[in-house]
């Protein structure tokens, strides 16, 4: 029997955040990972997608060579090559992460965790003791009860990751972040992408005018894309798979090599036998806590994808941060989880970032706002460029003149939220926004010209 002051389980980006201020605050801190250590985001998440990406985002460039001067290119992808690259950063990158794992201020037991009590866990051959628990487990693909698609076989985001060859053809199931970046990978690397998607536009957690921008440009790069379907059922014809239909009240057929289930993922809660600690789970398998990433047992932490409150990095970073001080500082106030900066980038061309609310958020929840949005088409940095797809959209308070949310569809998205996310921070105005001196010509001044008419609004 051994006694910590916090046992955190799983060494991600939300754990290792845990244990690190945990351990600041002097507290004897011990991880439990089964492995591999490194966790989601470096091994098959946000790292190597966006190092992929990369090589899919220069081969679109070149084939545009011609529009830009440049004598035509013969613009071709090696999947293995792109694959290899990836392997040797993210190589670093897990390398590093496992060096703070095995930081000696750390006990690291690489074993799978699993609860005896709500005190008690049961690590490999020992049994741990705390007076805090840590939950961070992350997350899984989750399978989908699409008749036939399991015996057909397809393929998932890991798999991606893997892959040598490229196929000739693909079809894309679901068009969340994960899918709709995928898709446009392949896309963009040669190959035949058919995307279908059950809602009335793809990205649909956000406002539809910011995913049109992104259908626009998928469409016009040669991808054949569905939104508002139901679909029927999968074949495995030969080598090729058959995806049935309805889209537009009229059943449909798309045939293509293979198939990407993108359609989500699940808490990872398996083996933890959460029954024993007796934490709650809601319907969809989530960790259910409060603001200070309490579970139903005070002692009982959960961070990260496995309460599925928003499965984003810097997001279980902070909730790391938040439960570790909650769970080693009694004494002082404790710290809760804000979404008021809620940020969240797809990175697409054009990409898509947001920070705050959503105009689909303030409908819903009745929220006053006034919305003025301008687009990169108008925009001189974005003629010079080549980059004149999206648009810049500021909501902000309808008599303070806050800005309470905006959202980039275009070049840069991702890079050019942070001057809006640190204007928010400080509770900045449109007033503020024309007042802060943006050079000239750059993309970013774009984001003054929604302030200038919203200030017309305001007036
Ligand atoms: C393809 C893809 C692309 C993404 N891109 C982005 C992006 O660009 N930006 C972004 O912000 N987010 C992105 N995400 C989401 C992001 O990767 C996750 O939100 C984040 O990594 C979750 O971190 P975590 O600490 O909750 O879980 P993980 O990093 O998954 O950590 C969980 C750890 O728990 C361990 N574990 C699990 N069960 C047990 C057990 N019973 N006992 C012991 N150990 C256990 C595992 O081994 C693992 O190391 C992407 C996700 C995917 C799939």
């Amino acid at each position: 029997m051994t006694d910590y002051d916090v046992i955190i389980i799983g060494g991600g980006s939300a754990g290792y955040s845990a244990a690190r201020t945990a351990q600041e605050a002097k507290a004897r801190v011990a991880i439990v990972d089964h492995g591999p250590l490194g966790g989601l985001c470096i091994l098959k998440g946000c790292m190597p997608t966006k190092t992929i990406l990369r090589s899919s985002d220069l081969m679109a460039l070149q084939r545009r060579s011609q529009e830009f001067g440049l004598l035509p290119v013969q613009a071709r992808a090696d999947l293995s090559a792109i694959n290899d690259r990836k392997n040797r950063i993210i190589g670093e990158f897990t390398r590093y992460r496992i060096e703070q794992l095995q930081d000696p201020d750390f006990i690291l037991y690489e074993d799978t965790a699993s609860f005896l009590s709500p005190h008690e866990l049961r690590v490999g051959a020992h049994t741990l003791r705390a007076k805090n628990f840590i939950i961070a487990t992350g997350s899984k693909i989750a399978e989908f009860p699409v008749p036939g698609l399991k015996e057909s076989g397809y393929l998932t985001s890991d798999d991606v990751l893997k892959m040598r060859t490229a196929p000739e053809s693909l079809i894309v199931l679901g068009a969340g972040p994960v899918a709709v970046e995928l898709a446009q990978f392949f896309s963009r690397i040669g190959v035949k992408v058919s995307l279908i998607q059950r809602s009335h536009h793809i990205l649909s957690s956000g406002d539809e005018d910011l995913a049109r921008a992104v259908e626009a440009r998928l469409r016009e790069e040669g991808m054949d894309l569905y939104t508002g379907t139901r679909i029927v059922n999968v074949v495995k014809e030969g080598n090729d798979r058959v995806l049935r239909f309805v889209h537009e009240d009229r059943e449909k057929t798309v045939r293509a090599e293979n198939i990407l289930q993108a359609l989500g993922r699940r808490p990872n809660t398996d083996g933890l036998n959460l029954e024993s600690a007796e934490v709650e789970t809601n319907h969809k398998g989530t960790i259910v806590v409060d603001s200070e990433m309490r579970t139903r047992q005070p002692h009982i932490f959960a961070v990260g994808d496995v309460n599925g409150l928003h499965e984003i990095v810097h997001i279980a970073i902070e909730q790391g941060e938040i439960a570790a001080h909650n769970a080693v500082h009694p004494d002082k106030p404790p710290r809760q989880m804000d979404d008021r900066l809620k940020t969240s980038v797809v990175f697409t061309d054009p990409a898509v970032a947001g920070v705050g609310l959503t105009e689909k958020e303030c409908q819903t929840r009745d929220i006053p706002y006034l919305a003025a949005s301008y687009p990169f088409n108008d925009h001189g940095k974005s003629i010079c460029m080549g980059e004149t797809h999206g648009h810049v959209k500021i909501l902000c308070h309808p008599k303070t003149g806050e800005v309470i949310g905006a959202h980039i569809v275009g070049p840069e998205a991702g890079e050019l939220i942070h001057p809006l996310i640190t204007l928010m921070y400080f509770h900045g105005t449109v007033f503020d926004l024309v007042k802060i001196p943006h050079y000239h010509p750059t993309l970013s001044e774009i984001i003054t010209y929604p302030a200038e008419d919203l200030i017309e609004k305001l007036a």
